[in-house]
């Protein structure tokens, strides 16, 4: 059963209040249409001269104006009112009015999940599906100026298929970092999209098959959690010796580390173990901030599936166990953020958990958006979104701002997204890697 889709069937998205204002969605509308379609002739990478633009660089607190980027072999070349244009073919586009900024990063993904679906029909689809599934969420993903996930846990390691069609131009796609499956004990949290391995040695073998698949990123459950029937967000499981096993394994690879952990117990041993990004942290205490503070653990909070999970609207996708655990758990995750997420020296990312029903692959706005109500500005979560994100990636000298040297990632929008977000929504033009995928200048 298709409820309602994320670019097409606008009539029913707009009722659905909270995905969109319809102001919002007009704008959406319009600049659909004039997209063109994704072509053979956009993957050719050429040298391009942005015209005019004002430039929001995501490291500083300001938008400068009247300034031309100049892109050459998908990098970005020269930043200056006048920049020395080079021989040979060049498109010079202007940019007059737009502002421009490095493309968006979602740090918590998982393109194999619908969000469009009832939850449990979608893990009953064929793996082929699935694929073509990806395939459109990849692209959803990379049109609303998310060019850059990680992908935190996909079926089948479907996401390493998808990255190469990507990389090798056959479709649409963001750039990607990849766990593959995640790691879980036998029926542990989301195994229904991973590799059950239980006791040290054989999680260490799960690592390793992640790896060699060509993982960027290993992802161990360190806890329960809402989408899984039978086990409970508060409660471990794994021991700590578990966790730590497949933080040893993968560091001994050169991999970055995240671990779900939700109950106070899970999270307390993925940072002992040393474990590079906590997801979720719902049942956080004073005694782990300090402990990731001094070790430099990152918090990925994921607020959104817990607006979207105890919406009524959530009642049609997903099961009544998950329903009863979400309602459960956000008053406490949203309070525990509060009570935390100001501390100095804490490390935060923004992640959207996309894929979990109702938090869709195009929106990572809404993350954003609420981190704004626990009094973060607009400033603070476009730079967390950008060059906070890249630096969790430790991909910082490569994407994540506008400077000369790096990647041309770079998201085009009409309005100020420092003074308001909401014009993140609606993108209008987005290049990834010196490419550019989607416009409507
Ligand atoms: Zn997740």
């Amino acid at each position: 059963m298709l409820l309602w889709s994320q670019d097409r069937d606008f009539e029913h998205i707009e009722e659905i209040i909270w995905v969109t204002t319809e102001e919002m969605m007009e704008c959406r509308n319009q600049v659909f249409a004039k997209n063109l379609v994704f072509s053979e002739e956009r993957k050719i990478m050429k040298n391009i001269l942005l015209k005019d633009v004002n430039i929001f660089n995501g490291k500083d607190d300001k938008i400068e104006g009247n300034l031309s980027i100049l892109i050459k072999d998908g990098k970005i070349a020269e930043i200056s009112s006048k920049p020395a244009v080079p021989a040979g073919e060049i498109e010079e586009i202007d940019c007059k009015g737009m502002t421009v900024l490095p493309g968006l990063i979602n740090v918590h993904a998982h393109l194999s999940l619908d969000a469009e679906v009832p939850f449990e029909e979608s893990l009953e689809e064929s793996t082929e599906m699935t694929l073509l599934k990806i395939v459109k969420n990849g692209r959803l993903t990379l049109e609303a100026g998310i060019t850059t996930i990680r992908e935190l846990g996909c079926r089948d390691h479907l996401d390493f298929a998808y990255r190469e069609g990507v990389e090798r131009g056959i479709v649409p796609g963001p750039r990607m970092l990849l766990s593959g499956k995640v790691i879980t004990k036998t029926g542990g949290h989301g195994y229904f999209l991973g590799r059950e391995a239980d006791g040290e040695a054989e999680i260490m073998k799960a690592v390793r098959e992640q790896v060699k698949a060509g993982a960027d990123v290993v992802k161990v459950m360190s806890t329960g959690g809402v989408m899984t029937e039978g086990v409970e967000p508060g409660l471990a499981l794994y021991t700590f010796e578990e966790v730590k096993a497949a933080a040893d394994e993968a560091k001994r690879s050169r991999k970055l580390t995240a671990s779900h952990a939700q109950g106070t117990e899970g999270i307390q041993n993925a940072v002992l173990a040393g474990i590079d990004t906590i997801e979720h942290g719902i049942y956080m205490t004073e005694e782990i901030i300090e402990l990731m503070i001094e070790r430099g653990t990152y918090w990925v909070p994921t607020l959104t599936p817990g607006e979207r999970l105890t919406d009524p609207c959530a009642t049609e996708l997903i099961p009544e166990y998950a329903m009863e655990k979400a309602n459960r758990v956000k008053p406490i995750h949203r309070e525990n953020f509060a009570k935390f997420c100001h501390r100095e020296g804490l490390k935060l990312g923004i992640g959207s958990d996309s894929g979990v029903p109702l938090v869709l692959h195009n929106d990572i706005v809404t993350e954003m958006e609420i981190f704004t109500e626990y009094g973060f500005s607009n400033f603070d979560v476009l730079k967390l979104t950008t060059y906070g994100n890249a630096e969790l990636l430790q991909m910082q000298d490569k994407i994540g701002a506008i400077e000369v040297g790096m990647e041309a990632d770079i998201i085009g929008v009409c309005g100020n997204p420092l003074e308001s977000l909401s014009v993140l929504r609606k993108p209008n033009m987005v290049m990834k890697e010196g490419v550019i995928w989607y416009r409507s200048i």
